[in-house]
């Protein structure tokens, strides 16, 4: 759930100052992995597009395997009185689906946990972990994106945001050792596995220490995250499926100018981490 003036707004500050962490950095940089498997996990349908679309539509134009993972189904993002969780649902279902295939990641490798917003910090524990961790184990992947689960956000993060965050670092724990969740191994053959590199997307300006410039897809990251309509305003409000042309200008403008710059360019800003144990 993302609404036309909060995240991106917030997210405008100035990332001009040098990080704490600037000198965790990978061998090889995001922008530039190939035939990698990449398996990003988002709150929300929308949350990989606002946080790291851009960086998804690098990933999946250099040929890497993009999955993406959302926990729940966004079912009460709207203020329409004659809205209905279940038709939002299937809204906020398609529009992610338009929004990620404009970033070059196909419906197939998009799974659904199928939580209801707002709801995951109440979901059933251990099952949300082991779901994620089964999930972890079966794609396998080369690079692991996700939610910051950083200090800094505990303070304010929106429950699925926070959960989602520390649930998904903690499969990336359970997923390494057999023995957390071991019917996973001994009957559906999913061997343990270790994810080697992370990059955690909406982080605090004191942690972020990883900048993908998105100078050549800003526009088509704006243009993905339009197609996010229920969202905005003015389809918010009263939900409409498409664009008065005047409110998309005004939108895209919005867009582009929230988004973080960094000595000039278009970035988007992670945490790069190598363990689940970094912080
Ligand atoms: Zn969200």
């Amino acid at each position: 759930m993302k609404f036309a003036t909060g995240l991106f707004l917030a997210l405008s500050f100035a990332f001009a100052l040098p990080s704490q962490n600037s000198t965790t950095q990978p061998a090889k940089r995001l922008e530039e992995l190939q035939n990698k498997t990449i398996l990003v996990f988002t709150p929300h349908p929308d949350d990989d597009v606002f946080g790291a679309g851009g960086t998804i539509a690098l990933l999946n134009h250099n040929h890497n395997k993009v999955y993406v993972v959302v926990y729940t189904n966004d079912d009460k993002g709207s203020y329409d009185p004659e809205m209905n969780s279940q038709r939002l649902a299937q809204i906020r279902r398609s529009e992610q689906e338009v929004s990620e295939g404009m970033l070059g990641t196909s419906k197939e490798n998009i799974l659904w946990m199928g939580y209801d917003d707002g709801m995951l910090e109440y979901a059933a524990q251990p099952k949300l972990t082991e779901e994620a961790t089964a999930i972890i184990r079966r794609i396998r992947p080369d690079v692991l994106l996700s939610v910051d689960p950083g200090e800094w956000f505990e303070r304010w993060h929106k429950s699925d945001h926070r959960m989602a965050a520390f649930n998904t670092i903690d499969a990336v724990r359970a997923a390494e050792f057999w023995l957390y969740f071991p019917n996973q191994k001994l009957q559906q053959g999913l061997q343990p596995y270790k994810v080697p590199e992370m990059y955690f997307f909406y982080p605090s300006p004191q942690e972020a220490n990883y900048f993908v410039n998105i100078d050549s897809v800003i526009d088509l990251k704006v243009d993905a995250a339009l197609k996010q309509v229920s969202q905005f305003e003015p389809a918010v409000n009263k939900y409409r499926p498409d664009w008065d042309l005047n409110d998309l200008a005004k939108a895209k403008e919005e867009l582009r100018g929230g988004q973080p710059r960094k000595e000039g360019h278009f970035v988007e800003a992670f945490r790069y981490a190598t363990g689940f144990n970094q912080y």
